[in-house]
């Protein structure tokens, strides 16, 4: 049986079948990752960007960071992967997916029970008075303030050194524990606590599963891997199925 197949199979069997994804998906769409080539920003890495105190040391700064993610984000729509995620989903195959990426695609997709762990890029929040805002395209102004009470807005994201939310880490937990088959997509498996979910699907039982071109921390706690870009992967799987 060849490795497709022996995905298809996991597939048709599995109970609970969850999609842990990260920033690789959304590179098939042109939404550069973090690590890898891409991921600088005007010879600034990421991790420099995307914490608290690069925020409030400099926010206009990072407010430039983040509106030129905001033109790419909101100027893609989701790739082959996050549809064929949603196509998954909606035959009954998938039943969660769980995502780092706060470029909103899964949503957009079509796939309907998302976490999303680490906030989303398309929303603000006010660093005063808490008031969230969704967006319908990038700021305007950098550093954009708050509507209600001039305060300094910042992007709905989690960022390096601060907590995930309680109710979408909560809900990660619960789809982790309840699944038999757990898909690690696109993500290099660096950041925690999200990389920690595959190592707890394992112990509780379940088949990890990695779609990744590289290889990663994760690769050996998986009993199947490949080596291929996501959207071909789950494209392939998806034609299998139906
Ligand atoms: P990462 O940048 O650390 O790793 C990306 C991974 O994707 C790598 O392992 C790479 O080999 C793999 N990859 C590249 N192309 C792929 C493809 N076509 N198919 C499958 N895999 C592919 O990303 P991460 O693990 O998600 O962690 C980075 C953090 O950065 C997350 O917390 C996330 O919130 C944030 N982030 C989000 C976005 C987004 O929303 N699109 C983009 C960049 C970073
Ligand atoms: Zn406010």
């Amino acid at each position: 049986m060849g490795p497709l197949n022996r995905l298809v199979g996991a597939l048709r069997e599995a109970s609970h079948c969850v999609a842990l994804t990260g920033a690789g998906i959304s590179a098939e769409v042109g939404i550069p990752t973090f690590r890898g080539s891409g991921g600088l920003w005007e010879r600034h890495r990421p991790e420099e960007l995307a914490t608290p105190e690069a925020f409030w040391r400099d926010p206009e700064k990072v407010w430039r960071w983040y509106a030129w993610r905001q033109e790419l984000v909101f100027s893609r729509g989701p790739g082959p992967a996050h549809t064929y995620l949603a196509r998954l989903e909606e035959a009954g195959y998938v039943k969660a997916v769980i995502t780092q990426n706060v470029d909103g695609l899964h949503i957009l997709a079509g796939s309907r029970n998302v976490v999303e762990l680490h906030g989303s890029i398309r929303r603000v929040r006010c660093t005063r008075c808490g008031h969230r805002e969704e967006l319908a395209g990038p700021v305007r102004e950098v550093p954009p303030r708050c509507a209600r009470c001039g305060g300094l807005l910042r992007p709905d994201v989690v960022w390096f050194g601060e907590e995930l939310p309680r109710d979408a880490l909560s809900r990660a937990l619960e789809e982790t524990e309840k699944s038999d088959l757990f898909l690690v997509i696109g993500t290099s498996g660096a950041v925690y606590p999200a990389a920690a979910l595959p190592a707890l699907a394992a112990r509780r039982g379940a088949v990890v599963v990695e779609i990744n071109p590289e290889e990663t921390p994760i690769t050996r706690i998986a009993s199947m891997v490949f080596r291929a870009p996501a959207g071909e992967v789950l494209r392939a799987v998806y034609e299998e199925l139906s």
